[in-house]
Order: C-alpha cells, then sequence, then structure tokens
C-alpha cells in the first residue's frame, strides 16, 4: 500500500503526554514520573509533584540550560513533556545499543531542546483544536529555525546543533530546507526522528486522539526508508516490542545520578554568533527594524496579551518593555484618549478592537509621554491576520504627532494671517480675490449660477467722526458679524476693504442675492448698536450675477456700478444688475459663426447681433460693458464706434512683451420689424442691429490661440451686456435702416469721448 509519510511530530502534530502503555515505563521513580504525566494534569498535586521531577531530571541533563527547558513548559507545558518523554526513548534506546556516554549525553541534550523553537510559535497554533492549514503549518515549522538561533547563542556543542538541526530530515533527502541525507545524518538526529514521531503517533492531541502502539509502530515501518532510516526503524520496533524492564531501570539510575556543576554545564556558555546562513534573515532584520524604528510598536495576541514593547514605544512611553511583556494590554496603561480627551473604553479601544474583532483604525489620540504629560499621537492599529482569517493579534503603531501638531498648528496660524482680516475675522481681500477667481471660473465651466453682493456702510465717516473710530471699529465688527451669519455654506464673506465689503453666493443667481442682501440691509438698519448710543447704521448693496464671457474683473466692476446707482439712489437700499432673461440665455448659440466685415484676415471674431431695444437703449447697454471691461473708445464716427480692450496680465506666452489688445469695430442701425396684432393692426418695432467685428490691434497676434479665444469672450460679454442674440438666428427679417438717432450724439451727451 502505498503510504502517506508521517505527519512531521515536530511540526504541531504531536507534543502531548503519551499514553503509559506507550511511554518507556520502569524503574520506579522514572515510571512514577511517566505515571504523574498521564494523570490529569489540573490536579494541582500532581501537577507540581510532576514538575519537581521533571525539574529534577532536567536540571541533571541541561545545567544551566534547564531554564530553557523551563521556558518551553511555561510557553507550552504538553511541549515540554512531550520532549522529556522523547528524551528519555532516545536514552533507553541508546543504553540498548551501548551507545558512548559522551554521544548519549549529547543525544539526550538534543532530545530534551529539539522543540524549545516553539516557544516562538503563535499559542493559536499551538493550541489549535483541528489539523493545522498548510499556511499555519508553514508557520508552524518555522519553529525549528527559531530552535536553532536560541541554541546558536548558548550551545557550545556543535554535537548537540546537529543532532537538533538534522532531525526533522527525511532519510532519503527528499524534504527541502535539508541538505544531508541517508548515513550522513547524524546518528542522533536519524535516531531522535524515530522516537519523536513515536511519541506523537501515542499521545492525545486537541486535535486527534492517540493512536495504539501496533499502529503507531506499523506507520514507522511503512515510512521506514522514505522518512526514516529503515535498519533504526527495524530495530526500535523490536526494542519497543521486546522486555525492556531492565533497560528502564538503569535509564532511570542514569537520569537520577546528581552531577556536578561543571558537568552538567559543559555544553553551554556564552556563545555570541552570527545568525545561521539558512535561517531565515527576515527575522532578524525584523527585529533589528523594530528596534531602531523611532514610533512605538507594540503587539498584542487575541488575549491581549502583550508579547513585543519595542524601543519605540518604551521612548515615547517612558514604560520599559519588561513591565508590560506578558501583561493583558488595557488603555489605562499608557492613558490611551481620544483627541478632545475623552478616555478610551475596552469597548471602543482601537487595540482591542483589532485584536478581537479585526478591525483596523487610523487616528489621532493621546497618551501619556514620558514625562506625564499628554502627548499626541498617531495611533494606528492592525489586525494580524493569518491564513484562513484566523486572527492572531494585533499590532499597535504609536507616532509621535507633536512636531507635526505644531507644524500644523503654523501652517494654520500663517494661512489665517494671509487670508484673514484681523478685525472682523472674516476672509481679507487677497482671499476675496483668489476665491472669486475661482468661483468666476468654475461656475462658468459649469454653466451654474453665481452672484457677488458689494456692500459699504453709508455715511461711515461721519460715524467715526461722531462717536470715535473705536466704535466704528466695533460697528464694522458687528455688521461682519451679521453678514457672515446670512451666508450659507459655501459662500464667502470678505472685508474689501475699509467699510466695504463683499459677499460671494455660489449657486444663486442676481434674484436670490438681492433678496439676501435685502434680508441684511433689513436687519443691520433695525439694529441698534450700544457703542453707537443705540443708534443703527445703514449700507447700500450692489448685487450682480456670472454671464457669460463675464472676467472676475467685469463682474466685480458690474456690482460695483449696481453699489454706485444704490449710492446715487439715496444710499440704504439694494440695487441689481441682473443677467440678461433665462429666455435669451437659451437662444445662445453654441458656436459663433465667424463674421469679418471686410474679409480681413486680421479679424478675429465677428457676429451680427440684434438687441430687442431702440439704439439708445443699446447704447446705456454698451456703457456697462465699457466701464466693467475698462475699454477705451479710440474712434467714433456716426454710428460707428472702435473700442479697445487690452493689458493686464500676459496673453501670449510667446511674444516678447506681453501686451495684447483688441479692437472691437461695432456698426449700429436700427431695425424695423412690422409686427401686426390680432386685430389685424400693423405697427413697427425697433431693434437695434450691431455688426460686430474684433480685430487684434497688432494683425500678427491673430494667429494666436489665446487672442482669439480672448475675442470669443469678449464677444460673448458684449452680448450678454446687449442683452442681443445673433441676428442669423432671427427668422423674420426686417428692414435695416439708418439710425434715426446718432451713437456720437449719445455718447456725446454723456461728455468725453470716453463713455
Ligand atoms: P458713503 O455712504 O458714501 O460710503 O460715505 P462714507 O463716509 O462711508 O464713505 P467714505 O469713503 O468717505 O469714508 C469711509 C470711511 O471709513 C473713512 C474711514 O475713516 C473709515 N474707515 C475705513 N476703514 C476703517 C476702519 O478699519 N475702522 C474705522 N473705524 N473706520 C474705517
Ligand atoms: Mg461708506
Ligand atoms: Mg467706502
Amino acid at each position: 500500500m502505498a503510504h502517506a509519510p508521517l505527519a512531521d511530530p515536530t511540526s504541531g502534530d504531536g507534543v502531548h503526554d503519551v499514553p503509559a502503555s506507550a511511554a518507556p515505563s520502569a524503574s520506579y521513580r522514572v515510571s512514577d514520573l511517566f505515571r504523574d504525566t498521564d494523570e490529569a494534569s489540573h490536579r494541582v498535586t500532581g501537577a507540581e509533584m510532576r514538575q519537581e521531577h521533571e525539574d529534577a531530571l532536567v536540571r541533571v541533563r541541561l545545567g544551566v540550560a534547564a531554564s530553557l527547558y523551563a521556558t518551553l513548559r511555561c510557553k507550552h507545558q504538553p511541549t515540554a513533556a512531550h520532549s522529556l518523554r522523547v528524551a528519555l526513548g532516545c536514552s533507553l534506546w541508546a543504553a540498548s545499543r551501548g551507545v558512548e556516554t559522551a554521544e548519549l549525553d549529547q543525544l539526550e541534550v538534543a532530545a530534551l531542546l529539539h522543540d524549545v523553537g516553539k516557544v516562538g510559535v503563535p499559542d493559536e497554533l499551538l493550541m489549535k483544536p483541528r489539523r493545522l492549514s498548510s499556511d499555519e503549518a508553514q508557520l508552524m515549522n518555522r519553529h525549528r529555525k527559531m530552535g536553532l538561533y536560541i541554541l546558536l547563542s548558548c550551545c557550545e556543542s556543535i554535537e548537540v546543533m546537529h543532532i537538533v538541526g538534522n532531525a526533522a530530515a527525511w532519510y532519503d533527502g527528499s524534504r527541502p530546507g535539508f541538505e544531508l541525507h541517508g548515513q550522513d545524518i547524524p546518528i542522533g538526529a536519524r535516531m531522535l526522528s524515530i522516537v519523536d514521531a513515536y511519541d506523537a503517533m501515542t499521545t492525545d492531541h486537541v486535535y486527534r486522539p492517540a493512536m495504539s502502539r501496533e499502529r503507531a509502530l506499523t506507520e514507522l515501518i511503512e515510512c521506514a526508508g522514505r522518512q526514516f532510516d529503515p535498519d533504526l526503524v527495524k530495530e526500535y520496533v523490536e526494542l519497543q516490542l521486546g522486555d525492556i524492564t531492565r533497560l528502564q531501570a538503569s535509564v532511570a539510575q542514569r537520569w537520577l545520578v546528581q552531577l556536578d556543576q561543571d558537568t552538567a554545564n559543559r555544553f553551554w556558555g556564552f556563545n555570541p554568533q552570527p545568525w545561521p546562513q539558512d535561517a531565515e534573515p527576515q527575522l532578524l532584520f525584523q527585529q533589528k527594524l523594530l528596534d531602531a524604528m523611532h514610533d512605538g510598536v507594540v503587539f498584542v495576541d487575541t488575549k491581549l496579551e502583550i508579547t513585543l514593547w519595542n524601543r519605540g514605544a518604551e521612548r515615547l512611553t517612558g514604560i520599559g518593555r519588561d513591565a508590560v511583556i506578558g501583561h493583558t494590554w488595557s488603555a489605562d496603561m499608557i492613558d490611551l484618549c481620544e483627541e478632545n480627551g475623552r478616555t478610551v473604553t475596552h469597548v471602543n479601544c482601537p487595540v482591542v478592537n483589532a485584536a478581537e474583532h479585526g478591525r483596523q483604525a487610523h487616528r489621532r489620540m493621546t497618551i501619556r509621554g514620558r514625562d506625564g504629560k499628554a502627548l499626541q499621537v498617531n495611533v494606528h492599529t492592525v489586525p494580524v491576520i493569518g491564513p484562513n482569517h484566523t486572527v492572531f493579534g494585533a499590532t499597535l503603531v504609536l507616532h509621535d504627532a507633536s512636531p507635526e501638531s505644531s507644524l500644523e498648528e503654523q501652517c494654520q496660524q500663517l494661512h489665517e494671517q494671509v487670508t484673514k482680516d484681523p478685525l472682523t475675522q472674516i476672509a481679507n481681500r487677497a482671499a476675496f480675490d483668489q476665491t472669486h477667481a475661482r468661483f468666476v471660473s468654475s461656475h462658468l465651466a459649469s454653466k451654474s449660477p453665481y452672484s457677488l453682493v458689494i456692500t459699504d456702510i453709508d455715511h461711515f465717516k461721519r460715524i467715526n467722526d461722531t462717536f470715535g473710530h473705536q466704535a466704528g471699529d466695533e460697528a464694522l465688527v458687528k455688521f461682519a458679524a451679521l453678514l457672515r451669519d446670512g451666508c450659507r455654506p459655501g459662500d464667502l464673506v470678505a472685508r474689501y476693504g475699509g467699510e466695504e465689503f463683499v459677499v460671494l453666493c455660489t449657486n444663486c443667481d442676481s434674484a436670490a442675492a438681492a433678496r439676501r442682501a435685502e434680508e441684511v440691509r433689513q436687519q443691520i438698519a433695525s439694529t441698534a448698536m450700544e457703542m453707537l448710543d443705540g443708534q443703527s447704521i445703514t449700507a447700500s448693496f450692489g448685487v450682480t450675477d456670472l454671464r457669460a464671457g463675464d472676467t472676475h474683473d467685469t463682474m466685480l466692476r458690474r456690482a460695483d456700478r449696481a453699489l454706485l446707482t444704490a449710492k446715487d439712489q439715496g444710499r440704504n437700499r439694494v440695487e441689481v444688475i441682473g443677467d440678461e432673461s433665462p429666455t435669451q440665455r437659451n437662444k445662445r448659440p453654441g458656436l459663433f459663426r465667424r463674421w469679418f466685415t471686410r474679409s480681413d484676415a486680421a479679424a478675429v471674431a465677428g457676429q451680427d447681433l440684434i438687441t430687442p431695444v431702440p439704439l439708445k437703449v443699446a447704447i446705456e447697454k454698451l456703457r456697462g460693458f465699457v466701464a466693467d471691461h475698462g475699454a477705451e473708445l479710440v474712434k467714433i464716427h456716426e454710428n460707428d464706434l472702435i473700442l479697445r480692450i487690452g493689458g493686464g496680465a500676459p496673453l501670449l506666452r510667446r511674444t516678447s512683451d506681453g501686451a495684447w489688445s483688441l479692437l472691437i469695430e461695432m456698426s449700429f442701425s436700427e431695425q424695423v420689424l412690422l409686427r401686426r396684432s390680432t386685430a389685424g393692426q400693423a405697427s413697427d418695432q425697433l431693434n437695434t442691429h450691431v455688426r460686430v467685428t474684433i480685430r487684434p490691434r497688432r494683425s500678427r497676434d491673430a494667429k494666436h490661440a489665446e487672442i482669439r479665444e480672448k475675442a470669443e469672450q469678449l464677444l460673448v460679454s458684449l452680448r450678454s451686456y446687449l442683452m442681443a442674440h445673433n441676428a442669423a438666428d432671427d427668422e423674420d427679417k426686417g428692414v435695416l435702416r439708418r439710425a434715426t438717432t446718432l451713437v456720437t450724439t449719445w455718447l456725446g451727451s454723456r461728455g468725453g469721448g470716453t463713455p
């Protein structure tokens, strides 16, 4: 029958008490020990007695290294008991073979400590009541290298190291990770491997009951040649089936003899060794990294027992690792608190949540620092989850956030300094400029409404003069607070300068913005101010909304014009310069038809526009455009005029001087449309027709995309100011006639060449 190789006894498959039937029981003291190990371990007296016996036996064999055995027992008592049984079994077998005392000593020591690396295996694996998954078995198998690492620094016997290092090798050399095979494997290792497997098979485990002695021996035979030395298996089976009473008595005698200290300690000394080549160097790297880290790192297992507390954690908390390793984690240990100072309970402790529920967290908290004062830390807790979603515990990383927070605070302070008005604590002019420009471009792109309110306190000079500058300041603070309270989330209120303020109303059309301005106006006018002897102040408001083709500057100037109108009209009022009607807006053609007056190559944009108002009104509207764009009237003749717009930021990256300017040529005429009422009565409707051509001042600029784009924007803006639409979109073409009222007349009547 093809037989699966035996499960490796050192890889977590078997480490528990051997059944009495399978144990080499003989001499009364030694058999007492075995009987004790077989008894229920929860019986304190039995357990204590066993421990005393074990201690005595192990001390003789191991000398100072008995502490390693004690460590293993503290970690996992069944593994320690298994090791002792295996050592006794090896001893008995070696005695039967007449092995020399020196070799026997080495074999016994190796057997006692062959599983010492299990101190590095998580308890969850050692105590798992089911068979280990392949990933878990892999994790478990790391105990061998850990065992070698532990022994390397204190064991001076190369023979003992060889036995321990090769005890898991397979006789046929097929086990990965082992170089030796066959007779090259030290005899002690080949023997240990058989006794180890036999004890594992004949022992009850949390995950499977013990096999019968016969079944276990059959297994050994079936794996002989592959896993085990076939000759040794034969010998061992014969030994187990024969009478071993005499042998047991001699083993007992040997084990109960007290050795002098030097003899007992002959294998041990301080032996600082480099990490073995084949042992996992990552572990060493990980250890170095953990110790070198500035951050505190803490490991806890699922029972919240602290298994690691690195130097960083010592530095941050002032608590040494010795004081906490092996203790149960609690947030109180380091006074872990929420950032707002609230104490952390078991339920909301991030470490507990990670270790018990597998939840990760990353947040700013405080701990008690080494000086006893609260210390800000970034706390990062990560559950350690193994294969099959098994949680092994959690890691806690504590990062000192105090330098960061002070830097954050400094940045915050700096930011406030440059963006906040110190008197009123609202945004300042710089913040307004930046935010307004951003809002203009984003709202133009999204085609959503955006309005600007600019307000100025009426006769503020008088207030200062009457009540003093201090009272004036207080009134400014009060007014700013009223404006801020009237703001919606996303809006911005800023002090533009002196007693002038602006409110940026996002996603809000001019009508809604005007209503809000009106509310504030009424409120301020009815708020009695203590510092003004119970009097109130008033303010004037200008409101406008974003139009196609607007820049931040044109929009601001338009709002300012509205404010001036409010002042002109008697103050304490709201004036609006609104957008064109929604119907007009909807009529906007998507693409502008290029139209060149004189097929002049230098023209970059143009259109025939119709505005449904008489020329006189159209000219009034044009004045707004001229004012807001800072345009200059360069030429006017009868109903033709040329405006120049330009300067500002360089438009052309390629031109050396960066200057740009565009000429807008306009030719006005009136359009008469014959309208017929339902009653059949005919009447004329007077529209204004404007032929527009935009060209760069220097014809060579015409080829630049930036100039063309700017020209298109101006055309859109102009159409918006004139409330005009593209004449090409009109179905009824009226009769064009030369305007009876000349443009010059209207411009002239307002005085000066520049409107
Ligand atoms: P109008 O209704 O036309 O706006 O009249 P006004 O007096 O408010 O306008 P004017 O521009 O003549 O005066 C503004 C005054 O605001 C003059 C200046 O002393 C005062 N002012 C500007 N900044 C401050 C400030 O920070 N604190 C105080 N107390 N007064 C200021
Ligand atoms: Mg004022
Ligand atoms: Mg003012």
